[in-house]
C-alpha cells in the first residue's frame, strides 16, 4: 500500500493481472477474439489464448526488449510475448546464445523457459490485423508501458526492435528530437533513460531476405550487454 495515496503499490503481478484483463480497444479485443476462435488450421486443436500479451522474463533484467504487438497465430496464441512464430524462434535462440536464458526454444507459458537479465515485452498488448495497431490503440496501450519500465527498475539498456518499438521507447522516455531510427544505434544512457540500442525487427521480412542476420542479432546484444556492464560497473 503507497502511504501517500492509500492506493496499493504497483507491481508485476496487479500489472499483468489489468493487461490480461484490459478489453479498452474494440477493434483489438473482437479481433484478438476471432482469430482465438476461427484458429489457424495447424493449430485447431490448440486452445488460443486470445488475450493482451504481458511481459515475460527476469524482473530484475538490466537488458529489456521491446517489440510492436503479439502476432495473431504466435503470442496471442501462445499467451507468452515473442513466443510461437518465426520472429520469437529466432530472438529466443538468440537470447539464448547470448547467455541470457536457460533454453533455446519458446514454446509455450509452461515450457520452463527462464531469461536471465532479460526481459522481453511488446509496446502494444494485443494482437493487431495487418500487425498494424492504430495511433489510438497505441496511446492506450502507453500506460501500461509506463508502469512497466517504473517496475523494472534495474534496466539499463533497451534493445528497441524495429522502428515502432523505437518510438514507443522514445515516447516514454521523452527522448527528443529522436535520432533517426537504424540497426545499431545506439542512444546513450543519461540521468533521465536507460540507453537505446536499435535493431532491425526479426520478422521474416528482415530474416529470410537477409537483411538481418544473426551475426548482426549477435552483435546488437552484445553491444546492448557491454553498455549494461560499462554502467553497472561504472
Ligand atoms: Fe488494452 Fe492494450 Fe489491448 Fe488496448 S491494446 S485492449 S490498451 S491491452
Amino acid at each position: 500500500m503507497n502511504e501517500r495515496t492509500g492506493q496499493p503499490s504497483d507491481s508485476f503481478e496487479l500489472l499483468e493481472s489489468d493487461i490480461v484483463n484490459c478489453r479498452s480497444c474494440q477493434r483489438l479485443v473482437t479481433w484478438r477474439e476471432q482469430v482465438a476462435v476461427e484458429k489457424r488450421a495447424s493449430y485447431r486443436d490448440e486452445e488460443y489464448w486470445g488475450r493482451p500479451v504481458p511481459g515475460f522474463g527476469d524482473r530484475a533484467a538490466r537488458i529489456v526488449f521491446l517489440g510492436l504487438a503479439p502476432a495473431a497465430h504466435g503470442a496471442n496464441r501462445t499467451g507468452r510475448v515473442f513466443t510461437g512464430d518465426r520472429s520469437g524462434d529466432w530472438l529466443f535462440r538468440a537470447l539464448y546464445r547470448a547467455g541470457l536464458s536457460n533454453q533455446a526454444e519458446s514454446l509455450s507459458r509452461n515450457d520452463g523457459l527462464e531469461l536471465l537479465d532479460a526481459w522481453v515485452l511488446a509496446a502494444v498488448r494485443c494482437a493487431p490485423p495487418a500487425n498494424k495497431p492504430t495511433t489510438q490503440e497505441r496511446d492506450a496501450c502507453e500506460t501500461f508501458l509506463h508502469r512497466e519500465f517504473s517496475l523494472l527498475t534495474n534496466c539499463s539498456v533497451v534493445v528497441c526492435l524495429g522502428a515502432f518499438g523505437y518510438q514507443a521507447a522514445c515516447r516514454h522516455f521523452g527522448i527528443s528530437p529522436r535520432p533517426a531510427f537504424g540497426h545499431g544505434v545506439v542512444v546513450p544512457a543519461s540521468d533521465s533513460h536507460p540507453a537505446l540500442v536499435c535493431s532491425f525487427h526479426p520478422s521474416q521480412q528482415n530474416t529470410f531476405t537477409g537483411r538481418l542476420t544473426e551475426q548482426m542479432f549477435d552483435e546488437v546484444i552484445e553491444k546492448a550487454t557491454s553498455i549494461a556492464d560499462s554502467l553497472t560497473f561504472s
